[in-house]
């Protein structure tokens, strides 16, 4: 048995009921065995068994009160998975299917996709099940509070720093900054996504839907084809999935489709982007009120979904954004896209293709951009606002959106260049892996065993 074999194995007795962190950790481990060959001081020094193992897990409870008076009680977590490049970097989510499982895969994806920005950060992530919508702000902002009165020992400019993910957007970090800097008395840059008036960056909120156009881009160029004029699908509708839109808009394509939890939505003349940021950023509703002003819209309720997987993949179009959740594009999803003429796919969140989607898209040789990469431009951006926090300056969007660009087309380059010398030129998920893991795993030999 390969040691990888082992690694695995002993990953799913030592972390039973983590389906996705085993699903990430497969993943990733299996495009490195050719770097282990070459490199056997990987294996020596224990570096794979170190690396699927966190360096610390925080678990605790969040008790707050709900506007009726009544104590409500959330689990919390935050994993921080590697500290060898920085401090620990990555986002909090509050979404109610959050659990050790999904903060662990996060966590260690995040490693990875930190190492491929060139900056200075290591892996972490965080949560709880506690889901903010429905509750009012008072609501939100109690358990926040709450929330950040245990985090707080554990985060700070140059040991963690925490921003948002699914559920957490600028509301929430707003509530999580001002109790932190309320119980440590310090005004520092323990968290990004801040607002712009206190210490957050020009260009931070679209940073990771603009990178993933960019990452789309590349891409394409590299195929001699490019966005616009093309149709694109990109599902979710939250920041990514906005800011996705936004970007392809400006470049002259035309976005058809976003989705939410309650459904997907259709608009072949292309998404009206006010609208969509009305009903989402401004209403919080359902993607279904986009249809009192677009009766040529078409919205398919969660109950319509094909029973093998997504509508929104079921449309045609050339390029596909998954911008909502993990696993949210299945082997059939896939098996659509491709019959229906996509050429590139390049993934907004985190771990939305299932590894058997993966394979379909590999097998088939079009653009696949694994989310490491593709999505990496939100926490490098996050890692500018950490320097313009250091700083005690803000920079101008032009300079954030010039040094974004940077960064998407270096990851690219890195990606494409590491498949090429292993033997597997157009293999960007190969290309990601064996990138960010040999950068992590070096700085891990030379820092000594830890
Ligand atoms: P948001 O909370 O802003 O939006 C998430 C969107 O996805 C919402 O439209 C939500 O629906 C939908 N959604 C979430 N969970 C589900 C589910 N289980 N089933 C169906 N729909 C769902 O989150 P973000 O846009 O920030 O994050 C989206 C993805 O991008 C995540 O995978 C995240 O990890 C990843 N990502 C985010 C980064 C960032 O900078 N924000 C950086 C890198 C990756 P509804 O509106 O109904 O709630």
């Amino acid at each position: 048995m390969s040691r990888i074999d082992e690694v695995l194995l002993n990953l799913q007795r030592s972390s039973p009921a983590q389906g996705e962190f085993y699903q990430a950790a497969e993943e990733v481990l299996e495009s490195l065995q050719i770097l282990l060959d070459a490199d056997p001081r990987y294996i020596e020094q224990g570096v794979v068994e170190r690396m699927v193992e966190p360096e610390r897990q925080i678990l605790f409870r969040v008790a707050w009160t709900d506007d009726d008076g009544r104590i409500r009680v959330n689990k919390a977590y935050r994993v921080q998975f590697n500290s060898a490049l920085g401090p620990y970097k990555g986002g909090l989510r509050f979404h109610p299917s959050v659990t050790a499982g999904v903060i662990k895969f996060l966590g260690f994806e995040q490693i990875f996709k930190n190492a491929l920005t060139g900056l200075s950060i290591g892996g972490a992530k965080g949560g709880a099940d506690f889901d903010p919508k429905g509750r009012s702000d008072g609501e939100v902002m109690r358990f926040c509070q709450s929330f950040m009165t245990e985090l707080h020992r554990y985060i700070g400019p140059a040991v963690d720093v925490p921003a948002g993910d699914i559920g957490v957007g600028a509301r929430e970090i707003g509530y999580l900054y001002g109790h932190y800097q309320r119980l440590t008395g310090r005004y520092e840059g323990a968290l990004t996504g801040k607002g712009l008036n206190w210490g957050g960056s020009l260009g931070r909120k679209e940073a990771t839907g603009y990178g993933c156009v960019y990452f789309a881009e590349h891409m394409l160029n590299e195929l001699a084809l490019g966005l616009q004029g093309t149709t694109c699908l990109v599902s979710g509708a939250g920041n990514v999935a906005i800011h996705t839109i936004e970007k392809l808009i400006q470049l002259g394509a035309t976005p058809v489709s976003c989705s939410d939890s309650t459904g997907t939505l259709y608009h072949p003349a292309g998404i009206d982007l006010d609208a969509l940021k009305k009903i989402k950023e401004v209403e919080r509703k359902s993607l279904v009120a986009y249809l009192e002003a677009h009766s040529d819209a078409e919205f398919t309720p969660l109950a319509d979904y094909p029973s093998d997987g997504h509508a929104v993949w079921r449309y045609s179009a050339e390029v596909a954004f998954p911008c909502a959740t993990q696993n949210e594009l299945t082997e059939a999803d896939a098996q659509a896209l491709l019959a229906n003429g996509v050429r590139c796919v390049s993934e907004g969140a985190n771990m939305p293709s299932t590894a058997e989607a993966v394979r379909c898209f590999l097998d088939a040789g079009i653009a696949y951009g694994p989310g490491k990469a593709a999505n990496a431009g939100g926490v490098a951006t996050s890692q500018l606002e950490m320097q313009q926090n250091a700083g005690l300056t803000q920079w101008s969007m032009p300079k954030v959106e010039d040094r974004l660009r940077d960064v998407m087309a270096g990851i690219y380059r890195l990606c494409r260049d590491t498949a090429q010398e292993f033997g597997s030129p157009g293999n960007l998920v190969l290309g990601a892996n064996i990138a960010g893991f040999r950068r992590v795993a070096d700085a891990m030999i030379d820092q000594g065993l830890r």
